[in-house]
């Protein structure tokens, strides 16, 4: 297909902040795409493989510039000079490319497969003397590129394409454009996303309008899923009034989700974010071999650190750094041991089991795990009607230095990727939020090179809203207990700049962070219409995707909440 349409495309929906408008727009769009088509789906979402994957085009501002600068013909440093007054350096690109074209008449046609066949030889390039062979690639793409399509090309390199579609958006496009708008078959499309995780294979066999076709997109083992997330209980009658008597009740483990599969006594394990970890974890491959039978499964648990000295619980901080370090795996094995708490299990020797009752899925946890304290065992469980009981168990699990407990409907389905009311969580009330880094400032003096100060974000839609901002707290220099200096926090944020200036920058939302903070209050200054009081960062998620962030729905609801009940024990 011509790249023209699909820029046409993108400025129609930008041109609305009105979802419905956005589902109109996208349906129209869809029903004119042909089978073949189909990879353009991760195009609308500025990606180029299902969102699982983690090759992606990650290219750096800098380099963008080099490649605007060369397929424009114009200095580097004007380039730079156009980001500092412009902002948007996509923006750079669609005005350096206009006053191009007005001197020069050639144009080649671009098309949306000539696009994704360049921007998926970027990710595989790797090393030294890649940079060169990365910007022929680029650079072949925009001097074919009207303004327009310049302006998408670079934004969707630098994986910031700003139209405000997501999932849901395309979702309610395709039930729209092929299913006459059923509400009753919203949840099924849903689920096929869910289980497959890519709009292209959905959107394949949902353009032919079957919705049978559609419920036949199962979960495939080896390919990384969405987890199910719980929603908070007031307390724990609340829990029971919603739950149902009896119900189950887990530690809620202070570690990192990880999601073991296991196909052709191949096992993958999956982070939240879907990022694969297996080769960090070579123990935890071990310990899945030896401890579980079947030949094929998919499982969800909590790895939690411990002392490798004195056997006690860690928490998440000190674990956290064995996700990221690709490097001296066997000394990180041997310092930052973890503990597998399998709390789940999603397909079981080629049979999906989410649809199968809770109360059954723990059943065959039990059958198919023997425990092996401090390597891999089922999480500790127990079923109760007795409001004393679940006290007790919830004393026990933050003196045994967990979060809280878990409490979770013993009839209820697996669903992957939403948060569900039939898994509950109740740990002891904190002013604690996730909020992502969208912006800051530049230091100055003894900070000078150093982002000094941190606007944080919560999310509204697809939206990201500023709530608070946050210098204080944060450290000069690492310590044992924690990573959260400025020096760190730079190094992370700087190739996310999209905007620069003076000292103030945007920060492309990535980055998130769990904050604590005194008190909420209203505030004009921000666009959320909150301010936070006192707010300190105290954990980096790199583990937390930025759909699982705070939400301005919920900050509000617990505002409300929190005015009533303070639930607290121990
Ligand atoms: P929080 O910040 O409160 O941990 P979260 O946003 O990280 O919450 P939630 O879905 O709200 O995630 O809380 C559930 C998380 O708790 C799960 O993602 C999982 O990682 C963890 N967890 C620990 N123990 C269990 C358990 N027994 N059952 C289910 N989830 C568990």
């Amino acid at each position: 297909m011509n790249y023209k349409k699909l820029a046409e495309l993108y400025e129609e929906v930008s041109s609305t902040t009105k979802r419905l408008e956005k589902i109109d727009i996208l349906s129209k769009f869809l029903k004119s795409l042909k089978k073949e088509d189909s990879n353009i789906l991760y195009l609308i979402e500025g990606n180029i493989y299902p969102d699982y994957d983690e090759r992606k085009t990650g290219i750096s501002n800098q380099l963008a510039i080099k490649a605007i600068s060369k397929a424009t013909g114009t200095d580097s440093k004007k380039v730079v000079q156009e980001w500092k007054t412009v902002g948007d350096i996509g923006k750079v690109a669609e005005k350096l490319t206009k006053q191009k074209k007005q001197s020069t008449l050639h144009s080649h046609i671009l098309t949306t497969e000539k696009v994704l066949e360049n921007l998926r030889k970027l990710p595989e390039l790797v090393g030294k003397g890649t940079v060169n062979k990365k910007l022929a690639l680029i650079t072949e793409l925009l001097t074919s590129a009207s303004p327009t399509e310049a302006l998408y090309l670079v934004r969707t390199l630098i994986g910031d394409l700003r139209i405000g579609v997501q999932e849901s958006t395309i979702k309610y496009g395709m039930l729209k454009a092929f299913f006459k708008n059923n509400k009753e078959y919203e949840d099924k499309i849903q689920r096929a996303i869910d289980n497959s995780n890519d709009l292209a294979i959905v959107f394949q066999i949902a353009r032919k309008g079957k919705i049978k076709e559609l419920e036949q997109i199962h979960l495939e083992v080896g390919k990384p899923i969405k987890a199910m997330l719980a929603q908070k209980a007031k307390d724990i009658e609340d829990a029971f009034k919603k739950l149902g008597k009896p119900m189950a009740i887990e530690y809620k483990y202070d570690g990192f989700r990880l999601l073991i599969h296991k196909a052709n006594n191949k096992i993958s394990l999956f982070t939240r974010s879907l990022e694969n970890v297996t080769k960090q974890f070579p123990e935890v491959e071990e310990y899945i071999k030896k401890f579980i039978k079947g030949d094929s499964f998919i499982l969800d648990s909590e790895a939690v650190g411990y002392d490798k000295k004195t056997k006690n619980y860690t928490d998440f901080q000190k674990i956290s750094q064995r996700i990221r370090r690709k490097y001296h795996i066997e000394k990180l094995q041997k310092d930052l041991p973890v503990e597998i708490n399998v709390f789940d299990v999603l397909s079981y020797n080629g049979k999906s089991q989410i649809d199968v009752p809770f109360k059954k899925r723990r059943k065959l946890i039990e059958k198919i795990l023997t425990n092996h304290p401090y390597k891999l065992i089922s999480s500790k469980h127990k079923i109760t009607s007795s409001k004393k009981e679940v006290e007790e168990f919830y004393k026990k699990a933050l003196k045994d230095k967990q979060e809280g407990i878990m409490m979770k409907n013993l009839e209820a389905e697996y669903k992957p990727g939403r948060r569900v009311g039939h898994m509950l969580k109740l740990k002891p009330e904190t002013n604690e939020l996730d909020l992502v880094i969208t912006g800051g400032e530049w230091g100055a003096g003894k900070r000078a090179g150093w982002i000094s100060s941190f606007i944080l974000s919560c999310r509204k839609g697809n939206k990201y809203l500023e709530i608070g901002k946050v210098g204080t707290g944060i450290l000069e220099k690492e310590t044992e207990n924690s990573k959260i200096t400025f020096g760190n926090l730079t190094k992370l944020l700087k190739p996310l700049i999209i905007e620069e200036k003076g000292k103030s920058i945007k920060i492309k939302p990535k980055i998130v962070v769990t904050i604590t903070y005194q008190d909420l209050q209203k505030s004009p200054n921000y666009e959320s219409k909150w301010a936070l009081r006192f707010p300190r960062i105290t954990l980096l998620r790199e583990d937390k995707p930025l759909s699982e962030i705070a939400t301005l729905d919920e900050i509000e609801d617990d505002f409300k909440n929190s005015k009533h009940q303070n639930y607290r024990y121990g």
